[in-house]
């Protein structure tokens, strides 16, 4: 290689490399302008050379970069962004599809001090990295994460939250009573002879009827509430910030609503009725297995005495 060729490979290699390259002197003046720069701004890079760089792209976080170009002067340190925190320095556009979700190319970049003769810094030398792929990787995998999450959460059948989540809840909903007093109630609820429902309109009404009583629980459950389903043919609905009385209402008004209108399959009304145990906090009850024991005992009284109603758990006087 000749001399020549050598001494210019450098600014070659700096003008064609697939990243952007810009550097700029303590006055914030433009000293170099790469290839990428220039393709991706739509600046050429006489346009930009020796020119202010606020003054060439008055978008940027002018105040933010100021800072941080005075640490990497001052400290003569290397300083690095991602776009984890910052998705982009300069707002380029990028070629992936726009269903993708960022409208930006997203970029990391590395700010280097370039240290003169003095020995003082003399300029900052920017790199900045086309990173979208990898943002655009992250954010899929936390949606795909995210649905994962919630669908180990659910209920396969009907989509209402499942038993594993309910208890979760409800542990941290005890706890918060325990340490809190954030008092909370209880519901658990079961369709009433409901083997009689599947024997009579086979196994896959049973279905139906499971998937819209749930529907039409769903439906008028405020935000905060907890409602799933707790095992075969019985529901359970945790109530924040919910008093006994409170919970009653609820409680009649869950049970009307899968009651007072049959259930509509393939054009047959299927006509069911559900019994609730309800229960809230005390201060004397041990864990939030125990709540659900004294709900699951007010639900056998309910049935008792004859189904289609709401009892409330009466603890032992004394
Ligand atoms: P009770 O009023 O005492 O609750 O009577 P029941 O018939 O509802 O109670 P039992 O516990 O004897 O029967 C529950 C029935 O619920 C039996 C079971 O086949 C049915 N069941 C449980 N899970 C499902 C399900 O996922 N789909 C359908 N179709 N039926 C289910
Ligand atoms: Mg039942
Ligand atoms: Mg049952």
């Amino acid at each position: 290689m000749n001399d020549t060729l050598a001494r210019q490979l450098p600014a070659f290699i700096v003008d064609r490399v697939d990243f952007g390259i810009f550097a700029v002197d303590a006055d914030m003046k433009l000293l170099l302008w790469n290839r990428f720069m220039q393709f991706h701004s739509g600046r050429k890079a006489e346009e930009v050379i020796v020119r202010n760089l606020f003054e060439c792209f008055p978008d940027l976080p002018r105040k933010w970069l100021e800072k941080k170009f005075k640490g990497v002067f001052l400290l003569k340190n290397f300083s690095f962004t991602s776009w984890e925190q910052r998705p982009y320095l300069l707002r380029f556009g990028h070629d992936r599809p726009v269903t993708g979700g960022t409208e930006f190319m997203h970029q990391d970049c590395t700010f280097m001090p370039l240290i003169g003769a003095s020995g003082e810094v003399e300029a900052v030398c920017v790199t900045l990295f086309d990173v979208t792929d990898t943002s655009l990787m992250h954010r899929e995998l936390e949606r795909a994460m995210a649905a994962l999450k919630e669908s180990a959460n659910r209920d396969g059948l009907t989509g209402v939250f499942n038993r594993r989540h309910l208890e979760e809840r409800l542990a941290e909903e005890f706890a918060r009573y325990k340490r809190y007093g954030d008092r909370f109630s209880f519901l658990l609820f079961d369709l009433d002879r409901f083997k009689s429902v599947n024997d009579r309109y086979g196994h896959l009404a049973g279905d139906a009827v499971l998937r819209e009583a749930a529907a039409r629980v769903s439906a008028c459950v405020r935000k905060m509430d907890v409602f799933g389903r707790y095992g075969g043919e019985e529901f359970a609905l945790l109530l924040p910030a919910t008093d006994l009385p409170s919970a009653l209402i609820v409680a009649e008004k869950v049970r009307r609503l899968i009651g007072e209108q049959p259930i509509d399959w393939e054009g047959r009304p299927i006509a069911v009725t559900a019994s609730v145990g309800v229960n809230t906090v005390r201060p004397d009850i041990p864990s939030y297995e125990a709540l659900i024991g004294e709900a699951d005992r007010a639900l056998y009284d309910a049935k008792e005495q004859g189904r289609n109603r709401s009892v409330v758990f009466k603890p032992e006087p004394g």
